[in-house]
């Protein structure tokens, strides 16, 4: 059987569309399946399209968060939830093709255990979200040493790859590099996003952002490895300066070069600064980890 996990976040314009054209096309195909929505604490009429398509097909479950927790822990709640011996994850918008999820089963058929869908095409965006983008996935790919600039969430796992995912205790989980570090028999399968039937994206600027910054401190230490960079930088201009200083007190002109020290001060502050931050949001990490709270609450299923 194959588990289709679709979080869905004020997707209540699509939920139904999403779930006859899912269904209707696995019929179709004779692939046996089970149709996934995870509600993420939608404030919207979200739950209530989920219960009507369980009512209209008994393949459709459904789990509702407590409250919004983000897509990667619904995505975790979709995996953990499923029964099928292979799970494929994708965005109730129909964003991602639902043909390519049936080649992506025929993949999996013939022994590919991790299915990754690829970007072909970005569809629409503008320059900043695409140099952002683009600056994001060049640091993310140096992390966990695979090409992402094209990764998406859409992706088709077996069982075993699911289970191993799940084994994971972090509770900062990022599906998108998760899976193809997990390894296994990978293939990817390309695809071009389509226009978003209805509704509109759940992601502002902001949250993108701090969805990136915790990622790349989740995946990679170069932040910390600039901390350094910018000590040695800063230590190699106090040995210059310093010689400088010395040579001037022993020849007898100490006292001029205020500015000097102002400007110095100011630096090696911001320096300081920055380096603390960026130290923190590891701190900060590390303190989240120890905590071991859940990675989402669930309210109802059925
Ligand atoms: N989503 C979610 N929780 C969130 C935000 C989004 O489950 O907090 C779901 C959303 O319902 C959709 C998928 O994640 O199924 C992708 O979201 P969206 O289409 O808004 O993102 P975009 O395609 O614009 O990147
Ligand atoms: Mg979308």
């Amino acid at each position: 059987m194959l588990s289709v996990v679709i979080p869905a976040y004020n997707e209540e314009l699509m939920v139904s569309k999403t779930a006859s054209v899912l269904s209707g096309l696995l019929e179709q195909e004779h692939i046996p399946y089970e149709l996934i929505f995870i509600d993420d604490g939608s404030k919207d009429g979200t739950w209530r399209e989920v219960c009507e398509a369980h009512s209209e097909n008994e393949n459709v479950r459904g789990i509702h968060f407590s409250r919004n927790f983000g897509k990667e822990a619904a995505i975790f709640a979709g995996l953990s939830e499923s029964r099928g011996e292979c799970a494929a994850v994708m965005d109730c918008d129909l964003q991602h093709p639902p043909a390519t999820l049936v080649e992506m089963y025929r993949c999996w058929e013939d022994g590919f255990e991790v299915v990754e869908g690829v970007k072909r095409t970005r569809g629409k965006e503008s320059v900043a979200h695409r140099t952002a983008t683009g600056i994001f996935y060049g640091i993310m790919s140096r992390a966990v040493k695979i090409d992402m600039s094209r990764a998406s969430d859409f992706k088709l796992l077996d069982r075993k790859a699911v289970d191993s995912l799940l084994e994971m205790p972090e509770r900062n989980a990022f599906f998108r590099a998760m899976s193809s570090w997990i390894g296994f028999r990978q293939k990817q399968v390309e695809f071009d996003v389509q226009e978003r039937e209805a509704g509109e994206s759940k992601w502002s600027t902001r949250r993108l952002v701090s969805y990136a910054i915790s990622n790349i401190v989740g995946y990679s230490t170069a932040p910390m490895q600039i901390v350094t960079g910018a000590g040695i930088v800063v230590f190699l201009l106090a040995i210059v300066l310093g010689i400088q200083t010395l040579v001037r007190y022993c020849t007898g002109h100490a006292v001029e070069g205020f500015t000097t020290v102002i400007l110095l001060i100011l630096l090696i502050g911001s320096v300081i600064m920055i380096s603390l931050g960026i130290i923190g949001y590891y701190i900060a990490r590390i303190y989240e980890e120890t905590k071991r709270r859940p990675k989402y609450i669930i309210s109802k299923k059925i």
